[in-house]
């Protein structure tokens, strides 16, 4: 989730305004970054893909844990290093920016400038003024807005479209609804137009994005809810339909319908659950108890055959027990996730609760981390092979490191497999399985036919 990801481009030869974008966090600043690379081309700037190219680099850094906080300042020290011989522009921002603001300048004197998590089409106007040699600068917009940008996507194969902006929800450890503002709700008139522009494009799958898309449309009463722009993105054509972030408070039956009614929406729903103790869950605000969200497991299992549930957690959150961590490894073992993104808690500044002591110690957040992902390996790779021999629907996305391309099944499952090509459908005999994925051949090559 905090792995730092650069885009890749093409080689670009005796350009004067070369911009290189790094980013750090979740899905939602994975697509920001597309879209800052999408304004800073409509001004002329050239991505490329090493840092040491660039004349202008930004940061696009994520707050959610502190580690991912701290991986955005160890990078800082490249760019002081090409400032000993050249002279490059670095500007540091998203959820980072926006939370610390003018404290990152007085922090790192080779920050030039600080941009927050809205207001992107604006960036490269405050660019331009610090290369004409203003002084350093720090500008955040205080009103979130929902904003269009011009996207330059790093994926031919699977877009992401943003649905909401920002989160209202009150989870005690998150610092989203502080850094990126209240959930905005964007135009499904607008959502569809993006779709429908992707797949002209040549896009197979889209993946619409929000921090809660169960809640969408209920900001804006004049929107209809998610499960209604599900259908209506569904019946653009797309290949596949993918979603996420499900939040179990507002995941409703209808949801599971459209899900269950179309074939183009994928079989993985992503419902972050967080503890399985019913007294930590209280703790974090997050609306349900942990009867709930096994309803919505069971509810969905029943209508959705096959589908894939993963889920986030967080380890030691303030005042959990010995007791209260064995039922989030009971709640493991009942629920058996496809995967698990398994987090220590870490402290966050502005969040409720920075105020309630972190009592637990991190030898023991550690030892209960190693628990949670030794077992979920273990769940995994045991779901994992009894998919040896089946033969699964796969969208290819690259080629693979070693060899062969990999893609993955309509259940989110990762498959590396020889014989196929990015952006086409395939059959594939799964042949091999570890915890992280499969592996296969490919017998039938679909093309488009094999989404009818
Ligand atoms: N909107 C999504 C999650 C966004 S943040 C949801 O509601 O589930 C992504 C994940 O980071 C969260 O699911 C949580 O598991 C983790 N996270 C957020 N704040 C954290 C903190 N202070 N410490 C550790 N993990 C945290
Ligand atoms: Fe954070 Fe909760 Fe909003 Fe997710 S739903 S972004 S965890 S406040």
């Amino acid at each position: 989730m905090d792995d730092a990801r650069s885009m890749e481009y093409p080689p670009v030869a005796n350009m004067t305004k070369r911009l290189y974008v790094q980013t750090w966090g979740c899905q939602m600043n994975l697509h920001q970054s597309e879209g800052l690379v999408g304004v800073m081309v409509r001004a002329g700037y050239t991505p490329v893909d090493r840092l040491d190219l660039a004349d202008v680099v930004l940061f696009n850094g994520c707050m959610v844990r502190q580690k991912a906080e701290e991986k955005v300042y160890g990078r800082i020290g490249a760019v002081v290093e090409e400032k000993r011989t050249r002279d490059v522009t670095l500007g540091i921002g998203g959820c980072l920016g926006q939370i610390h603001g003018e404290s990152l300048l007085k922090r790192f004197a080779a920050v030039d400038f600080v941009f927050g998590s809205s207001d992107h089409s604006s960036l490269p106007a405050l660019v331009d003024r610090i290369r004409q040699g203003s002084e350093r600068l720090a500008e955040c917009a205080r009103v979130h807005t929902v904003e269009e940008l011009p996207y330059v996507r790093n994926s031919r194969v699977t877009a992401m479209v943003t649905i909401t902006e920002g989160c209202s929800n009150c989870c005690s450890y998150c610092i989203v609804p502080r850094a990126r503002g209240p959930m905005r709700s964007r135009n499904p008139d607008a959502i569809l137009r993006e779709v429908e522009s992707v797949l002209e494009s040549g896009a197979r799958e889209v993946l619409l994005l929000g921090q809660n898309v169960n809640a969408y449309g209920t900001d804006q009463p004049r929107f209809d809810g998610f499960a209604s722009l599900l259908r209506r993105v569904a019946a653009t054509g797309m290949w596949r339909v993918r979603f996420t972030t499900s939040h179990p408070r507002d995941m409703s039956d209808d949801v599971l319908d459209v899900m269950a009614s179309t074939a183009s929406i994928c079989n993985h729903l992503h419902l972050p659950v967080q503890s399985g103790s019913d007294r930590i869950l209280a703790a974090m605000n997050r609306g349900y108890a942990v009867e709930k969200y096994l309803r919505i497991v069971d509810a969905a299992r029943e209508r959705i055959a096959g589908i894939n549930i993963t889920t986030d957690l967080i380890v030691g959150y303030p005042g959990e027990t010995e007791e209260d961590f064995a039922e989030t490894i009971a709640l493991l073992d009942r629920v058996r996730f496809g995967s698990v993104f398994a987090a220590k808690y870490s402290v966050r500044p502005l969040t409720p609760s920075a105020r309630v002591e972190d009592d637990v110690p991190e030898a023991e957040k550690a030892g209960r981390l190693e628990r949670v992902l030794a077992r979920q390996r273990r769940i995994a790779l045991e779901q994992n092979e009894q998919l040896v021999g089946q033969d699964v629907e796969v969208l290819f996305e690259a080629t693979a490191r070693h060899g062969g391309c990999i893609g993955r099944a309509t259940d989110h499952r990762t498959i590396v497999a020889q014989g196929g090509m990015p952006g086409e459908l395939a059959t594939v005999r799964v042949e091999a399985a570890s915890s992280g994925g499969l592996s296969g051949s490919v017998l039938v090559r679909e093309g488009i036919e094999g989404r009818q």
